[in-house]
């Protein structure tokens, strides 16, 4: 029995690990390559758009300079990124220059998701390459990115991607087969997962390095940032967009073709059923929070109930330096994170207006996303 995806596929993200892309040895995987471009090529032909989010620029850099270990500095890794990034895109080059199709690079920092104007910057430039039927080729920008605005995975990049080109599929290809679902010794994978369970982030938490072999193993090590949980978080912006994810095997013969076919291949995770906003998708996962709140036991009692907006009266401190518009973390007395919401004050304007609270409104409820607990 074939699968039934929730709508016609139109625009597909895919994204590839650093294990699919490079050998043990850190060099293009050449033949597993040929074989995703021209999968992506076929795809492109039945008048699907791809986006292609690729890793593998640390790892082709490390080859490049033939270091046997991944650095753990900063300047070192952004080097090595920069280095095998142009190795990685020559490849792309080549392949789907072969399959005469045209691809171009895309590199980004969560910066030009966190800003909203960048952020539909963005939008329009895809759409302008979709609809040239060019495949861009997404990585992030290593080179540039500092803490501040990492991604940290491209799990998480493809995710927002995905969201970002509004995609009708995600498919996460990695060197597992799909997400396992293990009791004692026993390991079957998930065909269908309609929603992620606690118990289910405890499985991935325990990540499925065991099932792949010990020489992966070691250059795993070398190669992945993400891992399962990693991927798990992805899925949950994805599916939260209103997006179907698929976690496949990247060595899986077709495995592209086979997925748009509605072959059971991999994990499928549903979309959400109830598609946030796209301004709340934003304000959850696209934009970095600039600062946090901490509110009272009345006005999180009353955030929890939903639909209510945070009054000035039930903020007890704030922390950091926010602007006006600005994306914020409402915390309670303990820490724990409540909501995120966009400003209407600066601390500035906090600070002058302390002793004078009123019922203004800090956070107004269609500016505030509860976390889900
Ligand atoms: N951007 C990194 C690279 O291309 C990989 C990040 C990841 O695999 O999550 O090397």
């Amino acid at each position: 029995m074939f699968r039934k995806f929730p709508r016609k596929i139109k625009t597909v993200v895919v994204k590839v690990g650093s294990s699919v892309i490079a050998t043990n040895q850190m060099k293009p995987r050449t033949a597993h390559l040929q074989s995703l471009v021209s999968q992506i090529s076929a795809i492109r032909r039945q008048n699907i758009n791809v986006v292609l989010v690729s890793s593998g620029a640390i790892v082709l850099g490390m080859g490049e300079l033939n270091l046997k270990q991944r650095s753990s500095e900063l300047s070192s890794l952004q080097a090595l990124a920069a280095i095998g990034q142009t190795i990685l895109m020559r490849k792309y080059n080549e392949l789907f220059g072969k399959n005469k199709q045209k691809c171009a690079q895309v590199l980004l920092t969560w910066d030009d998701f966190a800003n909203r104007s960048r952020h539909n910057n963005a939008r329009n430039t895809f759409r302008t390459m979709l609809d040239w039927g060019v495949i861009p080729v997404v990585n992030e920008n290593d080179t540039i990115s500092t803490d501040e605005i990492k991604f940290g995975d491209n799990d998480k990049l493809s995710a927002l991607v995905a969201s970002l080109v509004q995609a009708d599929l995600l498919v996460l290809l990695s060197d597992v087969e799909g997400f396992y679902d293990i009791k004692g010794t026993e390991k079957k994978i998930f065909e269908e997962i309609k929603e992620i369970t606690r118990e289910m982030e405890g499985l991935a938490s325990g990540d499925a390095s065991h099932l792949i072999g010990p020489d992966d193993q070691a250059a795993k090590k070398n190669m992945s940032r993400g891992g399962m949980s990693a991927k798990l978080n992805a899925i949950k912006i994805a599916t939260q967009a209103k997006i179907p994810c698929i976690i496949a095997g990247g060595e899986t013969k077709d495995v592209l073709l086979r997925i748009l076919k509605g072959e059971r291949v991999g994990t499928l995770f549903m979309e959400n059923e109830e598609k946030i906003l796209a301004r709340k998708h934003w304000i959850s996962f696209g934009a970095k929070a600039k600062g946090f709140v901490t509110v009272d036991q009345g006005a999180k009692q009353a955030l929890l109930k939903g639909g209510r907006s945070l009054l000035l009266p039930g903020v007890v401190s704030w922390e950091g330096h926010f602007k006006k518009d600005d994306v914020i973390v409402v915390q309670d007395e303990n820490r724990q994170e409540i909501a995120r919401g966009i400003t209407n004050y600066s601390t500035t304007m906090l600070q002058a207006i302390q002793e004078k609270k009123g019922q203004r409104e800090m956070i107004h409820c269609d500016n505030l996303v509860l976390c889900e607990r």
